[in-house]
């Protein structure tokens, strides 16, 4: 691991070089961190798990013909991805109200929405990922109207998917985040998914009693994150043998 160049260190992952032009390596720590990072702590084993979900998730996004920067799992730890320009924004969908949203507007955690909602935050640990607009994002050029519309429309059919896969496996998918980067094909730049999707980045609830099976688990101190994060990848089907490697 120590001799490939590291391109990047960010709070659940590290980036190395990968071998072929135009990839990347996603190393999975098992830090976790909250609230803009004033919490910090490790769930041991996460991303082994989160490197299993992920591939699962987003190997099933590619089935279904939406792009995602997902090659293949290299290890335990690790995967190859395509290297994209990452596009500056956390979208998050919201399926039933929890964390900001409800904070945000007073309302109650568990109020299922008429219809999904889809928030922009612009991605800036000094601004505290500030809540966006897409007047904001056309303006500034984080993104261009027509990728916009790619990418809502991608976040559209994913948000479809992953509810009904998780609603499968006995989970409500409460709401989720997703970040987005360009590639350069055929003379044109294309939105593909890219980063992760995995219990750090998604709020998930036991279908029948509602509880929480996500890095809710350790933002709020409720225990058992480790048992969280492998009950959902044991319902997905991908729980490895041993997660300490
Ligand atoms: N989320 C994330 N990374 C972030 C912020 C949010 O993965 O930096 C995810 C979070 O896990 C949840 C959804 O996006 O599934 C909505 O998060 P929210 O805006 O409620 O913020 P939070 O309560 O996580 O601060």
């Amino acid at each position: 691991m120590s001799r490939r160049k590291q391109i990047y260190e960010g709070k659940a992952k590290v980036l190395f070089e990968g071998s072929e032009p135009g990839t990347i390596i996603q190393y999975f720590k098992d830090d976790a961190t909250a609230f803009n990072n004033q919490k910090k702590g490790v769930i041991t084993g996460k991303g082994v798990l989160n490197n299993r979900i992920s591939e699962y998730l987003m190997t099933k996004l590619n089935d279904m013909g939406i792009s995602t920067h997902f090659i293949k799992r290299l290890n335990m730890r690790e995967q190859l991805v395509r290297k994209v320009e990452i596009i500056p924004l956390e979208v998050v969908v919201r399926n039933t109200v929890a964390g900001s949203l409800a904070e945000r507007l007073g309302l109650k955690e568990g109020y299922n929405l008429p219809r999904s909602i889809i928030e922009f935050f612009y991605k800036s640990d000094e601004l505290n990922d500030p809540l966006v607009t897409e007047e904001h994002i056309t303006a500034f050029d984080w993104a261009s109207a027509q990728e916009m519309d790619e990418l809502v429309s991608m976040t559209l059919r994913i948000n479809d998917f992953l509810s009904g896969l998780f609603f499968g496996v006995g989970i409500k998918l409460i709401d989720f985040k997703l970040e987005y980067g360009r590639v350069f094909v055929d003379d044109q730049f294309k939105v593909i998914l890219a980063d992760e999707i995995s219990p750090d980045s998604c709020r998930l609830w036991d279908l029948n009693t509602n509880e929480k099976l996500d890095k809710d688990r350790f933002r709020r101190d409720l225990g058992s994150a480790e048992e969280a994060y492998q009950e959902v990848a044991r319902r997905l089907g991908v729980l490895p043998e041993n997660t300490n490697n």
